[in-house]
């Protein structure tokens, strides 16, 4: 019997975003608050997803939990168990939505009845717990099927896809008719950007893009020569020798030390602390392209041999992410495909599967080699919405992403950033790099522009006055259909 469980998140006060907001901002979000406090008076606010580690949905969670229990409202966690069988109908659907094929097996009504199988298990435990008039935001195609029973139970269900494509290919279309029967059940439905909204949620769809957290171990200030001290501890670069200690403070205010090691593939040493870095980090998910990022770069590196840049693919250790059976293949196939470049190449591109046994841990060191980049790229053939960008904007680091879903949001080219038009143009990828290493100035530009960017549309304050608002549209909805 499978069984959902519940991930306890402590609450964390709003305060600390006083000293960033003006008077007037500040007061907005305490109105925010009061709002929400008072629409969910006397009910949960729950979220259910399907993995508590690795990705951008278990990224976002737990700091949006934490400042709504902070802002005094009962909101909760649960994560869905799973089969293999399930997780791989259910990234085969994360593709398709994306409009690709995955590993192109089929939907039909055999996946069909191990998806809903699960799903009822699960819902088992869910209704246990839920009660009529709680708010219940169901994450991706994982947990859509659990909509009808829980609304059947009285629960107010929203649907969040944190994923979509601008146009509705046929991949597109099967997803939906295969969501199409768990969807019919939701009240609300939230994407990241309005051109993900298909035909069959045209008459209730939001658009709330993801934020980041600034006051998160990934996002927190971090001196130069400290991020340099973690990359050496873990190996990812030389370790300098007046090196301080390899600190960072978790999120109870206790400092900590980086410790573990990341499982890197390269052929000889580590780049010096002061070579110019090169950084993707992502899961290790075909779409996140990680073999074009490498042939891209190697392009770059035939063309220009002088060219002062090493290559870091960074990822979480393989087996960390619950709901991503690709993760193995792919960094597999990444692998293989550096093990035919020639070895000037293989010395300066690094493969690395970060620890994950410590999440915040993990943060730090994710949280380093984006300050320690000299150009941080997010090469996705497609992304709903991509947090490791936004995350590097908000260090100041000039991005190369290419113009694909949400990227096209979070990224103005050539104003806080560079746009790849093509994803697949490994030139027009190359020469935008290229551009961001020999440009400091535009690089620095960029960066500042970046910063500033993410500081006004894409932290938890916006994000937040997001959720009230739909708080406040679910409730328009109930008095327009009594
Ligand atoms: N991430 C991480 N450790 C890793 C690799 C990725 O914490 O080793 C995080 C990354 O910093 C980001 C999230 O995972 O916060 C990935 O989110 P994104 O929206 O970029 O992609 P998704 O995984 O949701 O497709």
């Amino acid at each position: 019997m499978l069984k959902p469980f519940e991930v306890h998140v402590q609450a964390r006060s709003l305060e600390c975003f006083q000293p960033e907001l003006t008077g007037a901002e500040w007061a907005a979000l305490q109105a925010s608050a009061a709002q929400a406090r008072d629409r969910l008076a006397g009910h949960t606010f729950w979220n259910v997803n399907s993995t508590a580690r690795g990705g951008g949905v278990a990224e976002l969670l737990p700091r949006m939990l934490a400042y709504a229990r902070g802002a005094g409202v009962d909101t909760r966690w649960m994560v869905v168990e799973g089969t293999p069988a399930f997780f791989r109908i259910t990234k085969r659907l994360h593709h398709a939505l994306h409009g690709s094929r995955g590993d192109d097996s089929p939907l039909g009504p055999a996946e069909r009845a191990c998806y809903d199988e699960v799903l009822r298990d699960n819902a088992e435990e869910l209704l246990v717990l839920v009660r009529p008039g709680d708010v219940v935001l169901l994450h991706d195609p994982q947990t859509a099927g659990l909509a009808p029973t829980l609304a059947a139970a009285g629960a107010r269900v929203v649907w969040r896809c944190h994923i979509g494509c601008d146009t509705l290919e046929e991949e597109v279309v099967r997803a939906w008719a295969f969501l199409a029967p768990g969807l019919a059940a939701v009240r609300l439905a939230v994407f990241s950007r309005a051109a993900y909204v298909p035909p069959l949620l045209a008459d209730r769809s939001v658009v709330i893009p993801p934020s980041i957290d600034i006051f998160a171990v990934k996002n927190q200030p971090m001196a130069p020569q400290v991020a340099s001290a973690i990359l050496g501890h873990t190996g990812l670069v030389a370790l300098a020798p007046d090196a301080p200690d390899p600190v960072f403070i978790r999120t109870d205010g206790v400092p900590a030390r980086v410790s573990r090691g990341a499982d890197i593939i390269r052929l000889g040493s580590a780049p010096a602390p002061g070579a110019p870095l090169v950084v993707q980090v992502s899961r290790w998910d075909p779409l996140k392209d990680p073999v074009g990022v490498l042939r891209g770069f190697a392009l770059l590196l035939r063309e220009s041999p002088g060219l002062r840049a090493d290559l870091v693919l960074a990822g979480p250790s393989v087996t960390s992410v619950a709901d991503d059976p690709e993760a193995a293949a792919t960094i597999e196939n990444v692998t293989a495909v550096w093990r035919e470049q020639p070895r000037f190449l293989r010395q300066r591109v690094h493969l690395a599967s970060l620890p994950m046994v410590d999440l915040e841990e993990n943060a730090a060191i994710v949280n380093a080699l984006q300050r320690h980049a000299t150009v941080v790229v997010q090469k996705s053939l497609r992304e709903g919405f991509g947090l490791t960008v936004t995350e590097a904007m908000w260090k100041s680091r000039p991005v190369v992403a290419s113009a694909v879903g949400g990227l096209q949001d979070q990224v103005r080219n050539e104003v806080d950033g560079l746009l790849v038009r093509d994803p697949e143009d490994l030139p027009a990828f190359a020469a935008c790099v290229r551009r961001l290493l020999e440009e400091p100035v535009l690089a620095a530009r960029l960066g500042a522009q970046a910063h500033e960017h993410v500081r006004v549309r894409f932290t938890a304050v916006r994000h937040l006055s997001d959720l009230v608002a739909l708080l406040e549209e679910l409730d328009a909805r109930a008095e327009r259909s009594d």
